[in-house]
């Protein structure tokens, strides 16, 4: 499998913002807009969790609904949290682990994130697992430690038979809501890094894996990041938010 072959995915991370109107709204208008896609790229859209449910039916079957977090427990006395069997009974597809805002607001870390992981797969749901630098951990040249601990930890979760069902984004924390996204060269240059852990953990199943570049992605910088050979799509914020934006993102991002 080339890179190229491996169609775009381009997932909205929609935080604490769109209510339940506003998320019936935009997901019809993301449904209306898939056939001009023409299926030559993937879009799934990340409500917040009371929003789920209302996201589930307006996406009609046709858009894939993700979760922005997860407990990884199946029940028991966790207050406020909700499990894989939760978020499947609403009929979500998706779930993101490891957001950095999860990790630097709500303490998730290495070891959480891979029992996410390995309970988003065991629910038979799919996961989409976040990994990225700091500001002084990149100016300190410690982006390549960083982020090999953090996919280490995440793929020692994960076996080979299972690689098509994982989607890893790099979103270098610096990059995240500060308009400043990586330039094409940087994100390729972690991207190749995380495509060669994979091999060593997957062989060749390695290439199935869909590499997802977070931070400050808009319709206008996406298409010189998916020029590079390991970007695969986009885990997006703030452009995300109105339907048109994240359609265009996902259109530009087509090869
Ligand atoms: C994100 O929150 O995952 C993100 C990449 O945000 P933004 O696109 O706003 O930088």
């Amino acid at each position: 499998m080339s890179a190229h072959s491996r169609i775009p995915f381009v997932c909205g991370n929609w935080k604490l913002h769109h209510g339940r109107e506003a998320t019936g709204a935009q997901v019809r208008e993301l449904v209306a807009g898939l056939p001009a896609l023409r299926d030559r790229a993937r879009i799934a859209v990340a409500p917040v969790v009371t929003c789920l449910a209302v996201a589930v039916e307006a996406a009609a079957g046709k858009l894939p609904i993700a979760a922005q977090n997860v407990h990884f427990a199946e029940k028991g006395a966790f207050t406020g949290e909700w499990s894989v069997g939760h978020l499947k009974e609403l009929g979500v597809s998706y779930v993101i682990v490891g957001h950095s805002e999860r990790r630097a607001l709500f303490a998730d870390n290495d070891e959480t994130v891979a029992k996410k992981v390995r309970a988003v797969l065991d629910g038979g749901l799919l996961p989409i697992a976040c990994i990225g630098e700091t500001e002084s951990q990149r100016e300190n040249g410690k982006t390549k430690h960083v982020v090999t601990e953090e996919i280490e930890a995440i793929l020692a979760a994960v076996r080979p038979d299972e690689a098509d069902r994982l989607t890893l984004a790099y979103e270098p924390v610096w990059a995240i809501g500060t308009g400043k996204n990586a330039s094409a060269q940087q994100a390729q240059e972690v991207h190749a890094l995380i495509r060669s852990l994979l091999k060593k953990h997957f062989g060749t199943k390695a290439e199935v894996v869909c590499i997802q570049y977070g931070g400050s992605v808009k319709p206008d910088n996406v298409a010189i990041l998916m020029a590079e050979p390991d970007v695969d799509g986009a885990l997006v914020g703030g452009a995300s938010l109105e339907a048109k934006s994240l359609l265009a993102i996902a259109q530009n991002a087509i090869r």
